[in-house]
This record gives C-alpha cells, sequence and structure tokens, in this order.
C-alpha cells in the first residue's frame, strides 16, 4: 500500500536505534525526508546511513539530516529548529526513565522524568502543530509504553511522567487541529527487542540474583506471543499512522504488545 507521503518532512527523536530508528527506517522507506537526533554522534550517522540505503534500495532519494543532541534540553530542541520547524510527522521519543524503588526517588529524579517523558513532548508539539494545521496535513506520534495502560511497579517515574503526558495529549487532540489535517496519538509499546529492554532485563536480574536470560524466558513464558516484539513491527504501524489515510485515527493510545494486556478493552 502506497501510505501517501512521500516527500512529507518528518522529525524523528531518539532515532539512532531502537524504536525510533525503526520509525525513521519505515518512515524513510515510504520516500519521507527526516531530520533524526539522539546524543551519540557515531551511532546517529551510521542510523542515518542506514536508513538511506534502505530507501535507496526501495528507489527513494531521501534527504537525512542528523542532530546530535539531547532532545529532552532546550539547547538540543533549539538544533534541532536549525534545521527546520516546518515538519509534516513528528515522533517524539526519548530513554525511558530508570527502573528503581519509589523510596530513592528525589524530587531532581522526578523532574528529571517529567521533563524526559512528558514535557519535551509538549514543548516539540508546541512548536510544530499551529504549521501543520496552517499547511493542512500534520502527524504527531508519541512513543509512550504499555505501562500507561499497564503500570509497573519498577517503572513508577515512567508510569507518572508518561501518565501526564497522556493526559496532555487526550485534551489537545480534541480541538480543532483534527478538522485542520492534524492528528496526535500515542503509541504504546509492550516489549519489544531493543537495547532498553536488554538494560531492563539486566536491572531485574541483578535485584533478583538471576541472569538476564531467565528473566527473558520467564517474561515469555508469560506472554501470549511466546516472542518479544521486534521493532520494525513497531515501524510500521507508526508509518501507517502517519499515512494520508490515517487521517481519522485520532486521540489514541495504540497499544502493540502481542495481546499481553489483559483487559478485554
Ligand atoms: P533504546 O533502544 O534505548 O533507544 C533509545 C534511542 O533514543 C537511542 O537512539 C538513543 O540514542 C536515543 N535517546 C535516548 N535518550 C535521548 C535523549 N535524551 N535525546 C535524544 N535521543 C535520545 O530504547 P527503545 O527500547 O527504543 O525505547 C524507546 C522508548 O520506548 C523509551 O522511552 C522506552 O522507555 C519506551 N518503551 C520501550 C519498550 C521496549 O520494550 N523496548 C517498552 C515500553 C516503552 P542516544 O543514547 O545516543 O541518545
Amino acid at each position: 500500500m502506497d501510505l501517501g507521503i512521500k516527500g512529507r518532512w518528518a522529525l524523528v527523536c531518539g532515532a539512532s536505534r531502537g524504536l525510533g530508528y525503526a520509525c525513521a527506517q519505515a518512515l524513510g522507506n515510504e520516500g519521507v525526508n527526516l531530520v533524526i537526533v539522539a546524543r551519540t554522534p557515531s551511532t546517529l550517522s551510521i542510523a542515518a546511513q542506514a536508513i538511506t540505503d534502505s530507501a535507496a534500495a526501495l528507489g527513494h532519494a531521501i534527504t537525512v539530516l542528523t542532530v546530535a543532541a539531547d532532545i529532552t534540553t532546550e539547547a538540543g530542541r533549539q538544533a534541532v529548529w536549525g534545521q527546520r520547524t516546518d515538519f509534516d510527522i513528528m515522533v517524539t521519543n526519548a530513554g525511558g526513565p530508570p527502573a528503581g524503588n519509589f523510596r530513592e526517588w528525589e524530587r531532581t529524579h522526578w523532574l528529571a522524568a517529567l521533563d524526559a517523558n512528558m514535557l519535551t513532548p509538549i514543548e516539540l508539539i508546541k512548536v510544530t502543530v499551529d504549521g501543520m494545521a496552517a499547511r493542512g496535513f500534520g502527524r504527531i506520534i508519541n512513543i509512550t509504553s504499555s505501562a500507561v495502560k499497564s503500570p509497573i511497579d519498577i517503572l513508577g517515574l515512567s508510569n507518572g511522567a508518561r501518565a501526564g503526558l497522556t493526559g496532555f495529549v487526550a485534551g489537545l487532540a480534541r480541538t480543532d487541529f483534527v478538522a485542520q489535517g492534524v492528528t496526535i496519538n500515542n503509541v504504546l509499546p509492550g516489549i519489544f527487542d531493543t537495547d532498553r529492554l536488554a538494560s531492563n532485563f539486566a536491572t531485574q536480574a541483578a535485584k533478583r540474583g538471576i541472569s538476564s536470560e531467565q528473566v527473558r524466558s520467564e517474561r515469555l513464558a508469560e506472554h501470549p506471543a511466546k516472542r518479544l516484539g521486534q521493532p520494525k513491527e513497531f515501524g510500521a504501524l507508526v508509518a501507517y499512522i502517519c499515512s494520508q489515510q490515517a487521517g481519522y485515527i485520532n486521540g489514541q493510545n495504540l497499544l502493540i504488545d502481542g495481546g499481553s494486556y489483559p483487559g478485554t478493552f
């Protein structure tokens, strides 16, 4: 299916590895030009080349610009705006907050989590959404977490900060932006095979005195799909939500977790 977004410009944050990378690659494979952001210049430029090559193999000569910056800082966001602000598509994403015990989290930990996983997406939306509406097309997707629906105790910083973003987006998406062609949605990953997941498994393993492989086996044994999600599956969903065809999907929290969430809805 042609998603009808060839030639558009997308900003994808946290895009050198994992889910953000998969989103950037899926968009690039549709002929979308990209600005990709991550903090580490070396892995970011390798990602840019791989995305360019992947699109070229499908016949798309796309432009991929890199911004090596921390998107959770004002300086990092200014570096992005130095490239452009008139994006048609934006995927907000940054590393999740660390796992841990809530008794050990001080105000500074909470402020860092709120900055990264709530206020950064809001700042990014603030700068881009009016332009999208004025041009009559926009797709904003926030990568959040299945923990928004089904909280995980050791990820309390994430549960709290992402719930705040989810509430804000629920209100914003129901204003008149959608009548101007702009949709705003959150995509909620379950367990996906990325570096972040490997580090979560390692934290749990250390806490319990077992191996990461054991933690992984236990998680998969209780998972209906009996496997981890693949980042490419996540990227494909995000590319579809960014498509021309998806203009009536708005204000949703789309769970992609292989059926792990136990509720009927
Ligand atoms: P990942 O494999 O660790 O990749 C994170 C990407 O974001 C990397 O490219 C990283 O590059 C970049 N990044 C991290 N912090 C950044 C910052 N402050 N500014 C700019 N770039 C930054 O993580 P992932 O598994 O793809 O997870 C993506 C998001 O989904 C996270 O918020 C995570 O909590 C959430 N999530 C993931 C899963 C899962 O199973 N994987 C499940 C639920 C939720 P640099 O380090 O070079 O900056």
